[in-house]
């Protein structure tokens, strides 16, 4: 079904550094992820609330509840799921093309962290995570030849993880941006061979952000498909570095999505691509903050008004937002303000936050105020309803 190539079969020749040692990394990466999955089958078998009741206590008595409270098997089932929409992977070949420091400048502790594919199914199994739809980090360099072959490397890679654990993991394909040829036969090779569950894209690619006149034809394209597109930030060339001693991701990262999103508002992209579904990362940077100013401001100026006739609010209380480094109680206020739970999913940011941050994430939406039907919606619910195979894979776990 899944039309994966060995990394070992694509001629990663192009690069000049040790193509033959990287390429037996990836292999070393995926023999011990395959190593890993006897346990995980064995632990598959468990029921959800079981596994997960380990180290989160009420979870196993919660999906009791909701096997037993709904009318419809098939719902409860689903509802029952943890879907991880914010979980990252670093695969060896992203190391030897990025560099371990060009990974680690914009990171939370400034290390690229340490990772391989069975790091992800035991944080996973720990904390009940039936299944992480896995996103590269950040790529994009001003080389796009390079750009290009670590963008279809990343996505093999995690093409890769699907078909060895289809029931743990999803995938956001990456996209070679800005170069639109190349981007475009990303996205028909990431759907229609890979089988990617949705296209992952950055806030700016060479400070130019998504609502950018050069990508018109991508977005159209991704409509023409009613792709799922998360956005992750990165920073802009003006922002990068401007505190040298702290990383982009404290402060730029947020603003960023912020930007881009006011870009894809104010280009007319949101209204123009309705049947994109798109999910932007920590809870939507600064735009729950922002929202109003956006709508008034935005109103006031007649040319940024023509691209959003029906108003600002309604464009951004139909986006999903995730809830990485954003499960505290300021934030979900903010972000419950502009949209309902419904638009609300969980994304742990693994491994650049690491485990506990996953812990701390889904303590914080315990604690956010949500009924027990919306923290089964927020945790994996919502996602399953815009991942159709993740959703339909993951329940074999949990039925
Ligand atoms: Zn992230």
């Amino acid at each position: 079904m899944c039309h994966v190539i060995p990394l070992a079969a694509k001629g990663f020749h192009a690069f000049n550094s040790g193509t033959s040692v990287h390429q037996k990394k990836n292999e070393q990466n995926m023999e011990t992820a395959r190593a890993a999955s006897p346990m995980r089958r064995k632990l598959g078998l468990m029921a959800a609330g079981m596994l997960a009741g380990k180290v989160i206590p009420g979870v196993a008595a919660q999906s009791q509840s909701a096997a037993g409270g709904g009318t419809d098997a098939g719902t409860a089932t689903r509802s029952a799921q943890r879907i991880d929409v914010h979980h990252h992977i670093l695969p060896p070949v992203f190391r030897e093309i990025m560099g371990e420091t060009a990974i680690g400048a914009p990171a939370p502790n400034r290390v690229a962290p340490a990772w391989r594919v069975s790091d992800s199914l035991a944080v996973m199994d720990r904390y009940g995570i039936t299944t992480a739809v896995v996103s590269a980090p950040p790529l994009w360099m001003p080389d796009m030849a390079q750009t290009r072959t670590l963008t279809r490397a990343c996505n093999e890679f995690s093409a890769q993880m699907v078909a060895d654990h289809p029931t743990r993991f999803g995938t956001f394909a990456a996209l070679p941006l800005p170069d639109m040829a190349a981007a475009l036969k990303e996205i028909d090779h990431s759907f229609d061979v890979l089988k990617a569950d949705g296209i992952g894209l950055m806030t700016n690619y060479g400070d130019h952000y998504l609502g950018h006149a050069d990508f018109v034809p991508v977005f159209d394209e991704l409509n023409r498909r009613k792709a799922v597109v998360y956005v992750h930030p990165t920073s802009c060339t003006c922002s990068r570095g401007l505190f040298p001693d702290q990383p982009d991701s404290l402060i730029e990262f947020p603003h960023d999505t912020t930007r881009t999103v006011a870009s894809l508002l104010f280009s007319g992209t949101f209204g123009r691509c309705p049947d994109i579904r798109f999910i932007f990362s920590h809870a939507g940077g600064t735009v729950p903050f922002l929202a109003t100013r956006m709508s008034i401001l935005g109103s006031i100026d007649k040319r940024l008004a023509q691209h959003v006739p029906g108003g600002v609010m309604p464009i951004l209380r139909r986006q999903y937002y995730d809830t990485a480094i954003s499960a505290n109680p300021i934030s979900m206020a903010a972000l419950l303000k502009l949209v309902t739970p419904a638009n609300v999913l969980l994304g742990t940011d693994f491994p650049f936050v690491p485990e506990q941050g996953t812990k701390a994430t889904l303590a914080g939406l315990r604690e956010a105020g949500f009924s027990e039907r919306e923290l089964r919606a927020v945790e994996g619910g919502n996602a399953a309803g815009l991942l159709e195979r993740v959703a339909r894979e993951g329940a074999r776990t949990t039925a």
